[in-house]
């Protein structure tokens, strides 16, 4: 699974220090070949999901793959477009925003997804037929690994729900809207290709309604290995699944449109690898903490979904194997890991969390004061960095520190 070997992971984290997120891109390009491979015989286009990971070097590497991006705020569009990407090739997908966002996203030029009614509405007296535009759809499913990444279910705040078709269909008819695309996004971690199928069938029954429509959207959420004996989607299944459905379907008149996808974890989790250092060893009668200098402040995906990152001690790769709770330096409970067999672990030792890439610096914060890590891209073998550690200065970047003059004056 893990391109870049024990060793240079340690002389990375000996050059840049740590905490380091270290990210390869060769292994972004090989899940982005899975994808397109598997769905050679099917028109398709994947749209990067960039909220798990939009450092720009990382969006400039998939801009070069050819592949297209998916924002979820008008911030992430204009980070793309920074990267290089044609407006044509992104597009934004937001949920509860400002209709000024979605404003300023037309005046960019680039796909929009619109999730309400309100905002349907608002775009319709704006634009009428002028702009193309697609519909995130809640296809009323239940998909993805646990109710906090689900989010095609009948209680999920995304998406207008298919059963208010009617009100969509008049606010398409009064203003005359170009609806491009449907879109529906189901959850994450999404290992049922069936999930996808399902996702499909709702679509079916509503395309007749839709006239203009030259694609669909089934979002992403594709599920990846995060543990030995972890599976990730089927994508080749899925592939085949999706033309079938589209070869047999009896309500798809015959119309060509263009499949949509957007993976995010499926293309930087596995890229993604963060480097610590232990501080602490605190033996207990219950359990031995290894105490490593990071914390939910730097990946709070274990904290947050109950996520499993496999853990490997890179400094004592042959050291007897025993058990230790890791866990970071912030005021808070931040257990990365209970009871994780280790290889000995001594005060000084590198520790790698696997799949760090997806949803790991993202989420990342300034909680107690503390630096973000330094992110550094592997790519065609060299190895540079693409954001520096905070320094001192950053923690008050933005904080108003000389406001008693100022009121004097
Ligand atoms: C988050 C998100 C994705 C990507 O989900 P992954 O689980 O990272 O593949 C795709 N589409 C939309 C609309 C999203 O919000």
């Amino acid at each position: 699974m893990s391109l870049l070997s024990q060793q240079e992971l340690r002389s990375l984290a000996h050059e840049y220090g740590t905490p380091l997120y270290v990210y390869d891109a060769a292994t972004i390009t090989g899940q982005y070949k899975k994808l397109s491979s598997a769905f050679a015989e099917t028109d398709t286009r994947f749209f990067y999901a960039c909220k798990a990971l939009t450092n720009i070097q990382v969006l400039k590497h998939i801009n070069g793959l050819g592949c297209s991006v998916d924002c979820s705020s008008i911030n992430e569009v204009k980070l793309a477009l920074r990267a290089g990407f044609d407006p044509g090739n992104i597009l934004y997908t937001s949920n509860g925003i400002h209709f000024s966002e979605i404003e300023e996203a037309q005046g960019l030029g680039v796909h929009i997804n619109i999730d309400s009614l309100s905002n349907l509405e608002k775009f319709g007296r704006k634009f009428g037929h002028s702009y193309p535009v697609g519909i995130r759809l809640r296809p009323n499913i239940m998909g993805g690994g646990n109710l906090k990444v689900s989010t095609g279910h009948d209680k999920s705040k995304f998406g207008i729900p298919v059963d208010q078709l009617d009100k969509i269909l008049t606010l398409v008819s009064t203003h005359n809207l170009y609806i491009q695309n449907l879109h529906i996004h189901t959850g994450s971690d999404i290992k049922d290709v069936d999930t996808f199928i399902k996702g499909i069938d709702v679509l079916f029954d509503i395309i007749p309604s839709f006239h203009e429509l030259d694609s669909i959207d089934l979002g992403g959420g594709f599920k990846v290995p995060y543990q030995e004996g972890d599976a990730e989607t089927d994508i080749p299944l899925l592939a085949k699944k999706v033309k079938e459905a589209f070869d047999n379907h009896p309500n798809s008149d015959g119309r060509h449109l263009q499949v949509w996808f957007e993976p995010g974890k499926f293309l930087v989790s596995a890229a993604g690898y963060l480097v610590t250092e232990v501080n602490v060893l605190k033996e207990t009668s219950a359990t031995t903490f290894a105490g490593v200098n990071s914390g939910f402040n730097h990946l709070i995906r274990p904290m947050f979904y109950e996520a499993y990152h496999r853990i490997e001690n890179i400094s004592n790769p042959t050291g007897v194997q025993k058990e230790y709770s890791v866990v970071g330096n912030i005021c808070e409970t931040d257990t990365f890991a209970w009871d994780r067999k280790l290889n000995e672990v001594r005060e000084g030792d590198l520790l790698v969390f696997y799949n760090a890439g997806a949803y790991g610096f993202e989420m990342s914060s300034n909680f107690n004061s503390r630096f973000k890590p330094a992110e550094v891209l592997v790519e065609n073998g060299k190895a540079r960095l693409i954001r520096r550690r905070d320094e001192f200065e950053d923690l008050l970047r933005n904080q108003v520190i000389n406001q008693e003059l100022k009121m004097k004056n």
